[in-house]
């Protein structure tokens, strides 16, 4: 279970150079991490306490297709146990791999400003935050003063009505909760934040419903998908449509970048 083509509908794969979290707001509840950490224990020895994979660093650079790429579907890179010089490795591999987009999502969002001026912050990176709830709207103004390309909010699982301020925000993914206890999501909260998106001009995504399964809902709102990504993928797309990476990499002088080729 470590980095997989994955079925979350805003990407394409997950990468996890750590593993294991602790919970900090409601959203955390029924960490979908930890229950497939208890579901699969073989796969994760070290059950969820934070664990690094530094044999996991190289991953990216093997994966030859540009790629949108979650990083840590099954923790939070800014979570407190992460040493900044795993951070700085993790983003320099970031760097080195120009033809991935990396969505970074934290719930972490005091430890993400206070370690932003140690890190790089390449076009590639888009760093997020969890807001589930009206309660961590603060996580917002925290992500603004973070110099990343994009910048965008997971509310997911949503757990009530928002008031968002989308001033300096690219993008919104809503969610309702899956699982057996979920907590249903109303479907005017949703309706609401993509009206706040639209008026705003930010891409609004929303990836389910929610109930015991994560497709017992469906997807649609008012009979219609909503898939919009920020303005900067298609950019991406189109700067990397028809690159892949060579299997063999030659290293520029700083002995870091992989070369391309159509
Ligand atoms: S921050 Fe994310 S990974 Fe960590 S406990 Fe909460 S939901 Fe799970």
């Amino acid at each position: 279970m470590a980095n997989i083509k994955t079925g979350i509908e805003w990407t394409d794969r997950t990468w996890n150079p750590t593993t294991g979290c602790n919970k900090v707001s409601p959203g955390c509840t029924y960490c979908y991490a930890e229950a497939l950490t208890k579901r699969f224990p073989k796969n994760f020895p070290n059950g969820f306490n934070l664990t690094l994979h530094h044999e996991r660093l190289e991953q990216p650079r093997r994966w030859r297709i540009p790629s949108r790429i979650f990083v840590n579907s099954m923790s939070d890179l800014f979570h407190e146990e992460v040493p900044i010089s795993f951070l700085q490795e993790v983003f320099e591999v970031i760097r080195q791999t120009p033809w991935h987009v990396y969505q970074i999502l934290t719930k972490r969002h005091e430890r993400l400003l206070e370690l932003a001026p140690l890190l790089s912050w390449p076009e590639n990176v888009w760093m997020g935050v969890s807001v589930e709830k009206q309660d961590y709207v603060t996580r917002i103004d925290y992500l603004k003063q973070v110099s990343a390309h994009v910048r965008f909010l997971s509310c997911e699982p949503l757990l009530g009505a928002l008031q968002l301020d989308l001033k300096g925000i690219d993008w919104v993914i809503v969610g309702g909760e899956s699982g057996q206890k979920y907590r249903p999501l109303k479907i005017e909260w949703v309706q609401d934040i993509r009206e706040q998106c639209k008026d705003a001009g930010v891409a609004f995504f929303f990836k389910q419903v929610g109930g015991r399964t994560p497709k017992a809902g469906g997807r649609l709102l008012e009979g219609q998908i909503w898939d919009q990504m920020p303005e900067a993928w298609k950019h991406h797309q189109q700067q990397w449509e028809g690159y892949s990476v060579k299997a063999t990499r030659k290293t520029d002088q700083a002995g870091m970048i992989a070369s391309v080729q159509r």
